[in-house]
C-alpha cells in the first residue's frame, strides 16, 4: 500500500549501495517503530512490499552510496519525488565503506573480483567514482555514523514529525 492516510507523514527508505546495517539500525529501535507508526506511514522500503516509488513522499531516509548507474537513476527519481530527503550512514554521507575503490578504477576492481573477467549480464554498471548523495542531490539533513544508532533515528524521526529541524549537535549525547 502506498497512500498514506490522512494525517500521517509518507516515509521512504532507500537502500543503495549500503551493507544494510542503517536499516537494521531503523529496526533496533523496537518498541518505539510502533510509536512511531501512529504518526507515519512507511511507503516505500525494503521492509514493505512496494515496488515503484510512490508520487511524493515527505520524508526519504537514504542509506548506502551512489556506486552504480541505477543508484544514479534512482536517486534523482527519488529526489525528484521527495519533499525532505536524509541522508542516513556514513555511506551515504561521505562515500564511506564502498568509496575505498575510487583509488583503483572500476576495471582493475572488476578484474580482481572476476578474474579473468566480470559477466557483463550480472554487474551492476559501476560508476568510475563512488559518490556520496550530495554530489549527486540536493540532501537536506545529514545523518553520519556507521551506522547511525537507533536512538539518533528515533530522535531525527520524532523531531522532523513535529516540524521541527532535529538539532545534529545535541545527538552527541546519542552517542553513534
Ligand atoms: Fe553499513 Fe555503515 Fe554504510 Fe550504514 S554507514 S550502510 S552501517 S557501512
Amino acid at each position: 500500500m502506498n497512500t498514506p492516510s490522512p494525517k500521517k507523514i509518507s516515509v521512504a527508505t532507500v537502500w543503495l549501495d549500503g551493507c544494510s546495517g542503517c536499516h537494521m539500525s531503523l529496526l533496533d529501535m523496537d518498541e518505539r517503530l510502533g510509536e512511531l507508526a501512529t504518526s507515519i506511514e512507511i511507503v516505500y522500503s525494503p521492509f514493505v512490499d512496494t515496488k515503484i516509488f510512490p508520487e511524493q513522499v515527505d520524508l526519504t531516509l537514504v542509506e548506502g552510496s551512489v556506486s552504480t548507474e541505477d543508484d544514479l537513476t534512482k536517486i534523482r527519481l527519488i529526489r525528484a519525488h521527495t519533499k525532505f530527503l536524509v541522508a542516513m550512514g556514513d555511506c551515504a554521507v561521505t562515500g564511506n565503506v564502498p568509496s575505498l575503490r575510487n583509488p583503483f578504477g572500476t576495471q582493475q576492481v572488476l578484474r580482481h573480483i572476476y578474474l579473468p573477467h566480470a559477466p557483463e549480464e550480472i554487474v551492476p554498471h559501476l560508476l568510475l567514482r563512488v559518490l556520496p548523495v550530495h554530489q549527486v542531490v540536493t540532501v537536506d539533513l545529514f545523518l553520519p555514523g556507521c551506522p547511525p544508532s537507533a536512538d539518533v533515528l528515533y530522535y531525527t524521526l520524532t523531531e522532523l514529525v513535529a516540524g521541527r529541524t532535529p538539532d545534529v549537535k545535541a545527538m552527541t549525547r546519542f552517542g553513534k
